[in-house]
């Protein structure tokens, strides 16, 4: 008999995985954990029923959030990431020349551990010497920073969605925007995705809205990420200086999606899209 996972990507719809073997099954302090082998994309990461991230695509979705910016910044150093314990952001970070120092502040402990474990293409730079890893919750952290001196060149929210009751909402909030803000060094860049407009228009409107008053210069682009309902996926930026739609550097390695092409194509945006951004 064969296994299937359903995903719920709305009210209206659900999507469905055929799955070879369900590899772990847990509820943290925080969600329910699950690690499934598909049979399209391989081993896959749940959390609260919602697909995270799968062998088979996840270049897509951390090529974008992490080159589009870093290569639009002139020199990042410091780079925040909020979440990512799956390891895959911080991976392609740490490939960016002159990245000295990241600080990954995930909330859920298991989910590095499971990654360590299922997912050995994911976490290949968590040892990275330049990688330090905090456990607490995004939100909390950057609150306890308001007053240090060391601030962030690139924050990076690789969260979990804001739906739900889930510890991704604190991360979509004003007050993190705020926060996030104060965080970063003159010149500073941040980028939170804002999922998949055709399940979940609101939240691009949501985040722009607060973002675009917040911030100088506010941003959207887009990729193709199949394991996400729809396929099209959104990410948000606040620049207090770059303009992201043009790569300023190169990246010295191979890559299985980013080009600079793609970057600048990603801030070409379909008129549905425009119509559910909320800046001025
Ligand atoms: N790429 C995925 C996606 O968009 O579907 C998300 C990746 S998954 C690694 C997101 C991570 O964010 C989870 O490990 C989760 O524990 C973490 N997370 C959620 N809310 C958080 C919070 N408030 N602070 C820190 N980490 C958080």
């Amino acid at each position: 008999m064969s296994l299937w996972f359903v995903e719920s990507a709305s009210s209206g719809h659900k999507l469905e995985w055929k799955i070879r073997r369900e590899v772990y099954s847990t509820q943290s302090a925080f969600q329910h954990i699950r690690v499934v082998e598909t049979e399209q994309f391989g081993m896959a990461l749940i959390l609260d029923g919602i697909m995270q991230t799968t062998m088979g695509d996840e270049f897509i979705y951390h090529e974008m959030l992490a080159f589009v910016p870093l290569l639009s910044h002139p020199a990042p150093k410091r780079v925040l990431i909020i979440g990512g314990g799956d390891g895959g952001l911080s991976r392609e970070v740490l490939k960016v020349p002159g990245v000295e120092h990241v600080v990954m502040v995930e909330i859920d402990p298991i989910v590095v551990d499971v990654a360590k474990r299922y997912f050995p293409h994911h976490t290949e730079s968590l040892n990275d010497p330049r990688l330090h890893i905090v456990f607490e919750d995004g939100a909390a952290f950057l609150k306890s920073q308001a007053h240090t001196p060391e601030k962030f060149d690139v924050i990076l929210v690789d969260s979990t969605d804001p739906e739900g009751d889930g510890p991704g909402q604190f991360l979509y909030t004003s007050a993190f925007h705020a926060d996030v803000k104060n965080a970063l060094n003159p010149g500073g860049i941040y980028v939170q995705h804002t999922g998949a407009p055709f399940y979940n228009p609101e939240v691009l409107g949501m985040v722009t809205e607060d973002v675009g008053k917040k911030f100088p210069l506010c941003q959207t682009y887009w990729a193709t990420v199949p394991t996400y309902p729809g396929g099209i996926f959104t990410f948000t930026a606040g620049s207090l200086g770059p303009d992201l739609s043009q790569p300023i550097r190169a990246l010295p390695c191979e890559t299985q999606w980013y080009t600079p092409d793609i970057h600048r194509l990603a801030f070409a945006l379909p008129p549905y899209l425009q119509n559910l951004i909320r800046t001025e």
